[in-house]
């Protein structure tokens, strides 16, 4: 293959999940792609992050053919929030909102697996992947984009119609006209698997049960309904498999996600709290764990690897410029309080595609750029103020934001059509 000068419609810079989710929805559309990623593929445990993801992101993933090949696949029946010190607290449900779950828990290297293992068994001739190979300059004067990588040890050189950045932000500050915002929420999030005693003295019989992952939406949304109504009639919420816990407190949130019979922990502290968490041993922290979240599973018991992630809101403004889009976490990175960002990442790359797809001769066009960014707009101010909102309101110790905290769990949790509004918001984003 001649590298060099090689032209094509598309260069996906970044081969995280959403740059690979968009080589996937192009598939069989005739769009020549060239799709860089710097690293090869990660091993098993390299990232350990649980993806919680909405009901309308595995739509997506069924129809980028990835679903069906993902291991591991929890459905989240019910959340549970909560605010630590405070009476107030919600509980929505799938049955409530009227789908099979409000979403499902995977794991981050699972997703990228997946995606690796289909995107390796593209046409060479539409697709070409290149793992390795790591995107140096960026060009996006008049005339095609072009973009300068090294490749087993070589500079290479491509043009296209259309530069897609999707390397998580890296590159933004060579993009003309586009500034990065960034705010450090000086916060880390703490990642590990963790077992309780509660859930772990669940009948096996009922967790296999429930940890079927539901294939059709029509005929088995009457099976999923009996099921959590069953669930819902017969146990108390913290006894139930596939109940995702969220509990605010003044340093930050905790969240436990249903993963087989452990729980994903998603733990936010401050930079220092982390350092010093993921330097104890299990049975410290386990304890510590126990003393953060409170008795409601009673005491955590195993705990596997632990990594932390330092959290920040970093977002683009526009989010589009010459011969440029910025789709995934190069648009916008966001807390992971609300579970949205790879959703929303993945919302970026589908409906790109679609409007590649369905206008393919202006691909990279000031007027298909304009298009895909007003298309855009709403879904992702409105993920990323929501999100932003849920930090700040959550994340202090103020008694009198506490008061309001608690009147607004206990009040959202009295008001069905408010829950179902935000339930849909969050599996489907804005226009849900
Ligand atoms: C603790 C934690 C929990 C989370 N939980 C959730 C959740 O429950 N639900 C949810 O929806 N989201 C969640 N997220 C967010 C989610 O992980 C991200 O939104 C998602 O991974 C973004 O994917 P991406 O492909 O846009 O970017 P990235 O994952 O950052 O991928 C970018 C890729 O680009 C490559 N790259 C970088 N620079 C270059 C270069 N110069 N040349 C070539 N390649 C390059 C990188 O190697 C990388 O593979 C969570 C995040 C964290 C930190």
């Amino acid at each position: 293959m001649n590298v060099n000068h090689q032209d094509y419609d598309l260069i996906i810079i970044g081969g995280g999940p959403v740059g690979m989710a968009l080589a996937l929805a192009l598939r069989g559309s005739g769009t020549s792609v060239l799709l860089l990623e710097a690293r090869g593929l990660p091993g098993k445990t390299e990232d350990p992050r649980p993806l919680a993801l909405s009901y309308g992101s595995r739509l997506i993933l069924q129809r980028l053919g990835v679903w069906k090949g993902l291991p591991g696949v929890s459905p989240i029946l019910t959340i549970h929030i909560s605010n630590r010190g405070g009476l107030g607290r919600t509980v929505l449900t799938a049955a409530e909102t009227g789908v099979p779950a409000l979403g499902y828990v995977i794991n981050h290297h699972d997703l990228f697996r997946a995606m690796y293992r289909a995107l390796k068994n593209c046409d060479a001739g539409e697709l070409e992947y290149l793992t390795g190979a790591q995107v140096t300059r960026l060009e996006t004067h008049a005339g095609p984009g072009q973009v300068e990588f090294q490749h087993d040890g070589v500079t290479k050189k491509a043009t296209a119609r259309l530069l897609v950045v999707a390397d998580g932000g890296r590159l933004i500050s060579q993009i003309e006209g586009v500034t990065q915002h960034v705010q450090d929420y000086q916060q880390w999030a703490v990642v590990a698997r963790v077992k309780t005693e509660r859930f772990a003295n669940m009948a096996p019989s009922a967790m296999a049960e429930v940890a079927k992952p539901p294939v059709k939406v029509s005929p088995s949304r009457r099976r999923h309904f009996s099921q959590a109504k069953h669930l819902a009639d017969n146990d108390s919420p913290h006894t139930q498999p596939g109940v995702a816990y969220e509990r605010f407190t003044p340093d930050g949130p905790v969240a436990l996600l249903p993963s087989g019979e452990y729980f994903s922990l998603v733990w936010t502290v401050s930079p220092s709290a982390a350092e010093e968490i993921l330097a104890l041993d299990d049975v410290s922290f386990l304890a510590r764990l126990h003393g953060h979240f409170g008795d409601r599973l009673g005491k955590f018991i195993e705990a596997g690897k632990r990594s932390g992630f330092p959290l920040a809101l970093k977002y683009a403004t526009p989010i589009t410029a010459c011969r440029v889009v910025l789709i995934g976490n190069a648009a916008q990175t966001l807390h992971p309080v609300a579970g949205q960002g790879f959703n929303l990442g993945l919302r970026d790359a589908w409906e790109l595609a679609e409007e590649i797809i369905a206008w393919p001769t202006e691909t990279g066009t000031p007027a298909m750029l304009a298009r895909y960014g007003s298309k855009r707009q709403m879904d992702s101010s409105v993920g990323r103020i929501f999100t932003d909102s849920l930090v700040k309101f959550f994340s202090n110790d103020d008694p009198v934001l506490g008061t309001a905290r608690s009147m607004g769990l206990s009040a959202l949790d009295c008001l069905p059509q408010a829950k179902r509004f935000v339930a849909r918001r969050m599996m489907f984003g804005a226009r849900g």
